[in-house]
């Protein structure tokens, strides 16, 4: 008789990928394209957030020839709280249900899959589900 031992990780691990995914589809039309608006403003907006602290960056840390120059401690702070505004643009943005991590689909209806906190579109979510249910499947016959 075989005997199934599963350590801690292994275990949480697990209970993360048996976590269902969350669905989230729209079927009216008119309702997609709002929603698919929406995205793409969101998404312009962030980038545009993005572009304008990238500027002021460059705008601190290089001189009139384009080169790197030492900053004072005002500039050092400015430029600290810019980089930390700036991930948090990018973390969100990549958190966000407005895109699909995987095929960067905007206009498709999304997955959120908890082992990954991040949203896919049903497409890829399907594929990754079927990844980690194989990957599961190998874990327990190595394990038994
Ligand atoms: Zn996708």
């Amino acid at each position: 008789m075989s005997r199934f031992r599963l350590d801690l990780n292994s275990f949480f691990t697990i209970i993360n990928i048996m976590k269902k995914a969350r669905t989230i589809i729209i079927r009216n039309p008119k309702l997609r394209k709002i929603r698919n608006n929406l995205r793409k403003i969101l998404i312009l907006e962030n980038v545009a957030r993005g572009e304008k602290i990238s500027a002021r960056e460059r705008e601190i840390s290089l001189d009139k020839d384009g080169k790197l120059r030492s900053l004072t401690t005002g500039e050092l702070r400015e430029a600290s709280r810019l980089f930390r505004e700036s991930s948090k643009y990018s973390t969100s943005l990549r958190d966000s249900i407005c895109f699909c991590e995987l095929c960067l689909s905007t206009d498709k209806d999304m997955s959120y899959i908890p082992r990954f906190r991040r949203w896919f579109c049903v497409d890829c979510s399907k594929e990754l589900e079927e990844d980690q249910r194989l990957l599961l499947e190998e874990q327990a016959n190595f394990k038994i």
